[in-house]
Order: C-alpha cells, then structure tokens, then sequence
C-alpha cells in the first residue's frame, strides 16, 4: 500500500510538495481552505486574457520553478514583459531603471550618491546572495533598510526611490525590510527580465497538484497524533471530516501554524510567531488594449501622502485576436491599514481618484472597463525583516522542525517571497519528509 501524506494548503509551496511526493509514490491529499489551487497565486481570465491578481510575474532566475514548467511545456507559455518602471514626485513621473536614476531628476544628486554604494556593497555580497538559499546572507541582517540611510540625502533616496519600489512592488516597508533583503532584491534586479504567462500563472499550481486527490473548500483546525500517525482534523460545511496520514507536511502561512499544531515547543511557537506579513488590497480594471497606453509601473512615495502605493498598466493576450489590457490600483499602507472598513465599491472608487493623476499616462480618454476585479490580501507577503535571516538560517539547519517525526513545514516565508521561493520550499519539505519516513 503507498503511504498516505496530507498537504494542508494548496498554495504553490503545497502543490510543489505534492508533486515530488506523488511522483515518488506517495497517496497524497491537498487540503485547501479556498476553492481553488494557488493560493496566492490567483487568476481571473476575462476573454481568455489573464489578470494576476496576486502573483504577476517571474524570472529566469526561477530555476526550479522553470525546470517543472519546461517538463509540462507551460514554459512555451511564457512571454516576457517589456513595461517600463517609474516613480512619482511632486506630480512628475520619472523612469527608474539604474541609469535613469542616475540621469533624471527623480532624485537630487546628494540622493543619487547612494546609488553606487549599494550596487558595489551588492556586488561585494553577490555570491551570498542567492534566492534558493536566503539565509546565506544573514551575514547582512543587522539592521533596516530605514537604519542604512540616516543622513538626509540619504533619508530622501529612502523615501523617494527605495520606499515607493518596497511597497510598489512587495507591500513592504524600509522599517520592515533587512539590508540583506535589500541586497538580494538589488542582484534580482540586475539579473533577469521579467516574464509574465498566457492564460495565467495558476496554471503552474494546478499542474503540480494534478495528481493528488483535492479537498478544496476544506479548512484545517488541527493535527492529531494517533499510534499509527496522524489525524487531520478539518472543517467543512459546518460538519468535522477527519483524514488520516502517515506524514503532514504544512504548507500554510506561518501565522496559522500554532493554531493547527497544538504540541509545538516554544522554540518552534517563537519561529512561528515571528513572522509577519504585510497586507494589501488592489483593483484591476480591463480594457481593450487600443484604449491604453504602452506597458509600465508607476509607484509613489508615502511621503506625499497618496492612498496608491502603485499603478500598473499591463497588455494581456485573449482568445483568438484580441489583446486586453489591465490597470492595476495598488492601496498604499495607510489605506491597507482602514480595509476592513472600505466595501470594494469604496476601494474602487478611492483609488480610482488617486490615479486621476497620471490617469492621462495610462488610460486614452475615459474608457469604460470590460471587466472588474477587487482583491484583498490579509497576507500579502512574509516581511524579511531584521533576524529573520537569521532565523532561517536556524530552520536550514535543522534546529526548527523535530526531526524525528515525519511533519515538515514548507511556504514562502522559509524558502522566500517570491514563487521560486514557495515552489522550492515545497520540494524541499517532501524531501525531508520522504527521508524521515524511510528512516522509520
Ligand atoms: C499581490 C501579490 C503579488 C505578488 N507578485 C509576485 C510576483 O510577481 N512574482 C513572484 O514570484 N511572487 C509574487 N508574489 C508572491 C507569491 O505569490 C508567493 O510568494 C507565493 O505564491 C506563496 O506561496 P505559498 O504556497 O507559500 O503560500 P500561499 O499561496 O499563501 O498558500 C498557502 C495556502 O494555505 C491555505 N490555508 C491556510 N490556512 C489553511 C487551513 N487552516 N486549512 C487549509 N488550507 C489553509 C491558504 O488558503 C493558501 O492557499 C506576490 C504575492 C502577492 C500577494
């Protein structure tokens, strides 16, 4: 008889565990509290034309993630994205790519001093730096983006070209982000372009999951030991279901953790606990392509007191001929903090005036949308803040998870923020799994 494994949590971290455990023989069972696989990867198609409304995006420095979708060919799906990137300042909208940085007026040239220190400091730590293995630079995790940059043209780089990328692109803050990340995110930035997928990134998820039994809708409420392995307690339609494993692996956020895991060691409940996650809410709005303009990323600093933290433009092929493409409306921190609050009418419309603006850059006229999406994310992405390098470093060498029992952890918060970081995650988390069960 194989042996039976529960994945709680369909996310891509999840699916990628099932992929490696089903394909060494393995009965594995996902069990999802949304209804559907991906987590937060989501999405919504419109005409064929696909509107990410978490995960947009990936790079070729994607390895393993791009190693599963050369396999199933989804790889001959992917195109790359060609959009430009900007910033807002004072109601003038300027590129920011490395030279233009250098060359523009987004920035005094007291600001612009700090460009070359951080590019030589990434390039001094390039070899530490590396997305499948976060916690190689935690040689670089004592102190803040915001404690990097006290002086004032330092503050202003800060505020008006670090800031605006942070949460533009990540939800985050300097406060909430480790120099280490900083450095990382800077080597990501010169290493690759930016590939986007037709028909939509969910796809990669499905794929993966496709040959493990799915129980979507299913919310787990807790983990029980039995003398034979274990109980997965969970919720559905109001009534209890219970499925029993001989190995879990948890591929949730780390928040829910301690509430599905009853026994943790106050070592593990500390892992847990410590991380945090930022939080958004967006807008898409699709239109015919000839009603947009060009492809690009405007962010804004908070210092300017916006409730956008970026607007995105980006072409979407669809069925047959016709291209779409989709505006996306970031909220900024400060009306993420008050989302509870907004019904998505509210959102829409708030942000919608924030973007009168630049409305002229990104939309011809006053189009009306072919299609609306409002998405929240209570858990947008992990914060790499301070110690928390440190602390994976720690979870890599075994010091987190017991290793006798055949329970492994997986998600984006261990193996990094980005796909590549949940994907490899997941396969790392069935590996151990599988050699703990073999050892048994
Ligand atoms: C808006 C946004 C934009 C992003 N853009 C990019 C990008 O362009 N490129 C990139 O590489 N990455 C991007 N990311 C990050 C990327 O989406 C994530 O890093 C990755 O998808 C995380 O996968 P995961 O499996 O670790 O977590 P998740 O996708 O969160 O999966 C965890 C799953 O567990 C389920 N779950 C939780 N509790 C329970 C329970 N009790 N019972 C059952 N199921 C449960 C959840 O419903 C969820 O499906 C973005 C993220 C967001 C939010």
């Amino acid at each position: 008889m194989p042996r039976k494994i529960v994945i709680i949590g369909g996310g891509l971290a999840g699916a990628a565990a099932a992929h490696t455990l089903t394909r060494r023989g393995y009965k594995v069972t996902i069990i999802e509290r949304r209804n559907y696989v991906g987590g937060r990867i989501h999405s919504e198609l419109v005409d064929g034309a696909a509107v990410e409304m978490g995960a947009g995006f990936l790079t070729k420095g994607y390895t393993n993630l791009l190693g599963f979708m050369t396999e199933y060919r989804l790889d001959q799906r992917l195109y790359r994205q060609h959009g430009s990137s900007a910033i807002s300042r004072d109601g003038n909208v300027r590129a920011v790519t490395p030279r233009a940085l250098l060359g523009n007026r987004v920035l005094s040239w007291g600001a612009k001093a700090h460009v070359l220190p951080l590019l030589l400091k990434t390039f001094a730590s390039w070899t530490d730096l590396d997305i499948h293995a976060f916690w190689r630079a935690d040689k670089y995790d004592e102190r803040s983006v915001t404690d990097m940059f006290t002086s004032q043209s330092g503050k202003e780089f800060l505020e008006y070209a670090l800031q605006p990328m942070l949460n533009g692109y990540f939800y985050w803050t300097p406060e909430h982000t480790s120099e280490a990340m900083l450095r990382i995110l800077c080597k990501t930035a010169f290493s690759h372009g930016t590939y986007k997928m037709e028909g939509g990134l969910q796809q990669i998820p499905e794929k993966a999951a496709e040959k493990s039994e799915l129980l979507l809708g299913h919310t787990v409420m807790r983990v029980e030991q039995t003398p034979t392995g274990y109980s997965v307690i969970a919720e559905y339609g109001g009534k209890e279901q219970i499925v029993q494993a001989d190995g879990v692996i948890c591929a949730t956020t780390a928040t829910v953790v301690p509430e599905i895991f009853s026994d943790l060691t106050d070592l593990q409940k500390n892992f847990f606990k410590s991380v945090q996650y930022s939080s958004g809410a967006l807008t898409a709005r699709t239109y015919r392509q000839d009603q947009t303009r060009g492809d690009r990323a405007i962010a804004f600093p908070r210092v300017e007191g916006t409730e956008l933290s970026a607007v995105t433009l980006s072409p979407e092929p669809g069925s047959g001929n016709a291209t779409y493409a989709t505006v996306k409306t970031y909220a900024s921190g400060a009306i993420a903090a008050k989302l509870g609050g907004l019904s998505d009418r509210e959102l829409q419309d708030s942000l919608a005036a924030a973007m009168s603006p630049v409305h002229d850059l990104v939309l011809v006229g006053k189009p009306r949308p072919v299609a609306t999406h409002v998405q929240r994310w209570q858990e947008a992405l992990p914060f790499f803040d301070v110690g928390h390098f440190k602390r994976l470093r720690q979870f890599a060498n075994g010091g987190i998870e017991d290793q006798n029992q055949p329970v492994t952890f997986a998600g984006d918060y261990i193996g990094g923020p980005f796909m590549e970081g949940a994907f490899t995650s997941g396969i790392q988390a069935a590996e151990r799994l599988d050699a703990r069960l073999r050892n048994e």
